[in-house]
């Protein structure tokens, strides 16, 4: 076969490794009903209403979508409090980082700055577009080292990454902690707060810097639609930023990313509260089950303000994965993410719940 030349980041490229599929678990195992719980989706599926938006609109997508999804950039305004030019939506908050990174770092002179066992995707992009990816380990007990990303970031670092609350641990920032490390960074660089899980936290003024967004010169913050919102399968996120950085990447990206279904999902889940609320109420109590259950059963698990928890089980972890998937139950281990002793598990409906905990018991009980 005849060899093509490729970038040499691209020949030893490492995929994203996504949590198997439910089809793929089904088929491999040939197990009728199958409990995901790897993925951190919403236990309570896509929102009807946003179901009913779905199957209407979809007369409507021989055209394009508006560019730059207009009307889902006022209602998100609206929502949080925050000018419409400071926003940009993304193919999930996972476009954003891409933009971010391939709009402002210059190859083989920038860098980004990072903590270990951190979400893949900013050293995946990193790497995609050629720039140096730094990190500095994380503290004790798996704190997040604010102190030292702002002692490592040097003139050439144009974005610090804080996931917050984290994945996997769960862990969040506190708003004064952020607004300190912001505060200290270089000119040039930005701090970039990862927000996917923010909607579990409480009381959510003690963790957002959003809700002063008017104070920072040089933050950005994610947020995603693929989580508390259920449309990971859509793909939709944005950004919220300085009005300038806004205004190249909307200059300089891809067009129509953001798709007609999607954006107008979007709208309607941010205007479903029934749902959202529903969602928060299940991810909270279902946390307080988990956990106390986990506890019982010898695992030490991590104080999470996120929609799952990580956990430390009384017995091999990658045994731990093998059984729980053996029986149908599907959770993430935590070796890609360098944590190969630990599991994390999203919170599932009350019923879902259960199952996990019944079956975790078999295993460890029966071990
Ligand atoms: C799930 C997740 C996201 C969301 O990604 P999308 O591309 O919006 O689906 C972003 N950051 C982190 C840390 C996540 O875990």
């Amino acid at each position: 076969m005849r060899e093509f030349s490729m970038r040499p980041e691209i020949l030893e490229f490492d995929p994203y490794k996504p949590g198997l599929s439910v089809e793929e678990i089904k088929e491999r195992y040939g197990i009728a009903n199958v409990v995901k719980l790897a993925s951190n989706e919403n236990p309570l599926g896509t929102s009807p209403r946003v179901q009913k938006v779905i199957a209407r609109e979809g007369a409507r997508t021989f055209r394009y979508p508006q560019n730059h999804t207009p009307r889902l950039t006022t209602a998100l305004a609206k929502h949080l409090g925050v000018p419409e030019a400071n926003i940009v939506t993304g193919h999930g908050s996972d476009e954003i980082i891409d933009m971010l990174i391939r709009m402002r770092c210059v190859p083989g002179r920038d860098n980004i700055l990072c903590y270990s066992n951190c979400f893949s995707m900013y050293r995946h992009t990193a790497k995609l577009c050629g720039v140096e990816y730094r990190e500095v380990k994380r503290g004790e007990n798996f704190e997040l080292p604010l102190d030292r990303l702002a002692e490592a970031a040097d003139e050439n670092t144009r974005f610090v990454f804080v996931t917050s609350p984290d994945n996997p641990t769960g862990l969040a920032a506190g708003v004064e902690e952020l607004s300190v490390l912001a505060g200290v960074l270089p000119k040039d660089c930005l701090l970039v707060v990862d927000e996917a899980y923010i909607d579990f936290v409480w009381p959510p003024e003690s963790y957002t810097p959003l809700q002063a967004f008017e104070k920072f010169e040089n933050l950005v913050v994610l947020r995603t639609f693929s989580k508390a919102y259920g449309l990971a399968g859509l793909r939709v996120g944005y950004g919220v930023m300085p009005e300038k950085i806004a205004e190249y990447l909307r200059r300089a990206r891809i067009p129509f990313t953001v798709n007609l279904l999607a954006e107008e999902a979007a709208i309607t889940a941010l205007e479903d509260e029934d749902f959202y609320n529903a969602t928060l109420a299940t991810v909270m109590s279902g946390r307080d089950y988990v956990r106390a259950e986990l506890e019982k059963l010898g695992c030490e698990v991590l104080p999470s303000q996120a929609n799952f928890l990580m956990f430390l089980p009384p017995t091999s972890a990658q045994r731990l994965f093998r059984e729980l998937l053996r029986r149908g139950i599907i959770v993430r281990p935590l070796a890609s993410f360098g944590f190969g002793r630990y599991i994390r598990v999203n919170m599932g409906t009350e019923k879902e719940n259960e199952i996990f905990i019944r079956t975790m018991r078999e295993i460890i009980d029966g071990a």
